[in-house]
């Protein structure tokens, strides 16, 4: 294995590279791509091309092409696939994109599981493992079932590790640009702001890159699901927590500190209770999984003729009575829509995109969630321009977090070619 440079890199958008050494300096390229870089993304896009069709498309000469070609063939991300059909001379030779010459890993780690999908390059999932486990109280476990689960993956797919691209890891915490491997310590206590991520570094020898759960959700969607060609929209994670994605003109944005799309700790009552982050009153003291549970437990009295007895109701049976029709569930469920559409609005208002994708285990819901937030939105945003934005559930369903951290690290590969051209490496044991 090649001595590790301590090094885990940030995604960023396409044609952007950001890196963050272990003097935690900052390196931001920002640049145009290369004619390398051009060829080989018109290659992925068009998944089957001819050289001279690429010479056209990109405007560039036909030997530039030959050259370049010759390369991405050498390191088997393209391959040669038959003659295409003729314009005039010669019949042509068609250039494949070969999906599955590299695996990318994408590991997500929630507050109460770890999932780990194995995907191609093109987002299609090879293999997927996940396990429950305590990730808040147990930093120790949870690092240690994160390899467990990227071994199984990477074991149970024939490319093994040699052919391992690069991993993307989805936390349950915001995501400072500048120091990736730190954690919040508000968010999750027990991590001491250390996420260690740069284990999984030194054990595969690729490349780690790190973004907030929310925020590859959103990046999965804009890629390959609700959101796809869609410019502006905020993805909503529903989960334990509740956070947001929000792409911005194509791309992912992170705020200043990466802090943006802390939905869940929106004020919505500054005489409520208080939150993990230390205020009152925060969307997620109303709707994150401990609230729903509480509420569950706080209106039994009200609704002596509910069937449902559970003295420990957990947000599974929650979702299962609401959709049986309970009363006393779908009375919990339209408290939190509603406090979910007032800050749907609140955000809308702000800041005008056209769609708004909810994802996480609260969507199991469908309409059920789906009609009330609709209904409270429409009564709060003013500005037609706002309550025309579309609301809907996530395309991709709980897959799309980890989907999205190996989109993540596929985004970065784009934005670094390079990374694709790293020769195979010895098999990890
Ligand atoms: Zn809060």
């Amino acid at each position: 294995m090649r001595k590790s440079t301590g090094k885990i890199p940030l995604g960023g958008g396409v044609g952007r590279n950001r890196t963050v050494n272990a003097d935690g300096q900052t390196n931001v390229s920002e640049r145009g791509l290369s004619l390398a870089d051009r060829v080989l993304r018109l290659i992925w896009e068009e998944q089957q091309i001819s050289r001279a069709e690429i010479a056209r498309t990109a405007e560039m000469s036909r030997s530039t092409v030959s050259e370049i070609v010759d390369d991405l063939l050498k390191v088997g991300l393209i391959a040669e696939v038959g003659a295409g059909p003729s314009r005039g001379g010669r019949r042509p030779i068609v250039l494949e994109f070969q999906d599955t010459a590299r695996g990318i890993l994408g590991v997500d780690i929630g507050a109460t599981h770890v999932s780990v999908v194995l995907t191609d390059l093109r987002g299609r999932e090879l293999a997927w493992k996940e396990q429950r486990h305590p990730v808040r109280s147990d930093p120790q476990g949870t690092r240690a079932l994160v390899m467990n689960l990227c071994d199984a993956c990477l074991g149970s797919w024939h490319g093994g590790s040699s052919r391992l691209l690069s991993i993307g890891v989805a936390v349950p915490s915001p995501v400072d640009p500048v120091h990736p491997e730190w954690l919040s310590e508000v968010v999750i206590p027990n991590w001491q702001g250390r996420s260690e991520l740069e284990r999984l570094h030194q054990k595969y020898d690729a490349p780690v890159y790190v973004d907030n759960d929310a925020n590859c959700g959103a990046i999965a969607e804009h890629w390959w699901g609700a959101g796809r060609g869609i410019s502006n929209f905020v993805y909503v994670k529903l989960a334990y927590g509740i956070g947001a994605g929000y792409i911005l003109n194509g791309e992912i944005y992170r705020g200043a500190g990466g802090a943006a799309g802390e939905f869940g700790h929106m004020p919505i009552d500054p005489r409520g209770e208080t939150c993990v982050c230390g205020l009152k009153g925060c969307l997620a003291t109303f709707v994150g999984t401990e609230a729903l549970e509480a509420r569950t437990r706080a209106l039994r009295a009200d609704f002596p003729d509910s069937a449902w007895s559970d003295d420990q109701p957990s947000l599974a049976a929650l979702l299962d009575q609401a959709l049986a029709g309970d009363a006393l569930a779908l009375k919990v469920v339209e408290e939190a829509a509603d406090h979910l559409g007032t800050a749907v609005a609140s955000w809308l208002n702000l800041m005008n995109p056209t769609m708004v994708v909810l994802g996480g285990g609260l969507t199991k819901l469908g309409d059920v969630l789906l009609t009330p937030i609709r209904n409270k939105v429409k009564a709060c945003t003013l500005v037609s321009a706002a309550a025309m934005a579309k609301i809907r559930t996530s395309e991709l369903g709980p897959r799309a977090v980890a989907l999205g951290a190996a989109t993540l690290a596929l985004e970065a590969a784009f934005a670094e070619p390079s990374l694709f051209r790293r020769k195979a490496r010895p098999e990890v044991r």
